[in-house]
């Protein structure tokens, strides 16, 4: 059509073709190679018990550093990969590092830990699923209780019935399930009790606003609430400041997760920062016993 019609229209055709477009046509060539190329690492971001601050598990965040780019935010890249399908070899290969990484932590100083990394509806749909998580904790000694997946909304909702037994099947082997970002997406408060969810993770949106915000304060305090009669563990992301952590830990949040905590850190720096963090919880406890 934009060639029929001539120069404007064709020029029409060019500014129409956004930024976001080129930008996603230039991301999706770069990440073709970007597994052979060892472009990918992962980077670990603590959780903590809100009660204790002891560390109780590690996020795994996906970087990528292209050679063609230089660093690429999740944002940007995840979407495109999403796009393509490339998501599926991606996520597969975030699987087994973390495993493997969990497996050289477990033999270490840190012990046994459990790592949650995000999932995409892509890597759920794909039958060899449930296998690929069979043989990553098999081949690092892991128990499946050190691992759990975290899932958003629209992971439920793209696959309605087959997801459903594909989570009761991960389930039934141990591995946790949580809802990622919860209250952002096409919440339907019914999925809580079909996808055979463990855990929550409030969304750093509602978070972000509960010193200052009655709503906020209140929407975060329902969510705890109903989190926690239905037997779900509840994990707020994006804290970032101490009065943020004091009230979600009077509003009864077991888990906190974000900068205020720590910001994602590279695998060899994390048994320093759980050895801090004990410390800093023995002292806690010592302080409260006085
Ligand atoms: P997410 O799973 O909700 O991860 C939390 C994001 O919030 C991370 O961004 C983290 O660095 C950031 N964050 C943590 N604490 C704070 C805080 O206190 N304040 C602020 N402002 N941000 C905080 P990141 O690493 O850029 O990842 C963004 C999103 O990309 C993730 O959101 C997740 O949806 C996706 N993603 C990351 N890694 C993977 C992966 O391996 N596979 C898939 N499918 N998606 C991934
Ligand atoms: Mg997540
Ligand atoms: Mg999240
Ligand atoms: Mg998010």
């Amino acid at each position: 059509v934009a060639k029929k019609s001539g120069r404007g229209e064709v020029r029409f055709f060019n500014d129409a073709m956004n930024a976001a477009a080129k930008d996603a046509l230039v991301i999706d060539g770069a990440l073709r190679s970007a597994i052979a190329g060892q472009e990918f690492r992962l980077v670990y971001q603590a959780i903590t018990s809100a009660a204790s601050g002891a560390l109780t598990k590690v996020e795994a965040l996906l970087r990528w550093h292209s050679a063609s780019l230089g660093n690429v935010a999740p944002d940007r890249f995840i979407p495109v990969a999403e796009d393509s399908g490339m998501i599926v070899e991606i996520g597969t290969w975030v699987l087994n590092e973390a495993c493997r990484q969990l497996g050289v932590w477990k033999a270490g100083a840190l012990g046994e830990l459990t790592v949650s990394i995000n999932v995409s509806a892509w890597q759920l749909a794909d039958p060899a699923f449930v296998g690929l998580v069979q043989q990553a904790l098999e081949r690092n000694s892991l128990a499946p209780r050190q691992l759990e997946l975290e899932l958003t909304e629209r992971v439920l909702i793209d696959n309605g019935g087959e997801v459903q037994s594909v989570l009761a099947q991960l389930r039934g082997m141990g591995v946790g399930i949580s809802l990622d970002d919860f209250g952002t997406g096409y919440s339907s408060l019914s999925y809580l009790t079909q996808f055979h969810l463990n855990t929550l993770k409030i969304d750093r949106a509602f978070v972000m606003n509960i010193e200052h915000s009655e709503r906020s304060n209140n929407l975060v305090h329902a969510i705890i609430a109903m989190g926690q009669s239905l037997g779900l563990q509840l994990v707020a992301e994006g804290v970032e400041t101490a009065g943020q952590a004091s009230i979600l830990r009077q509003l009864g949040c077991h888990h906190l997760q974000g900068y205020h905590i720590s910001l994602p850190i590279p695998a060899d720096e994390l048994p320093a920062f759980a050895c801090r963090l004990k410390s800093a919880a023995a002292v806690a406890e010592v302080a409260e016993d006085a």
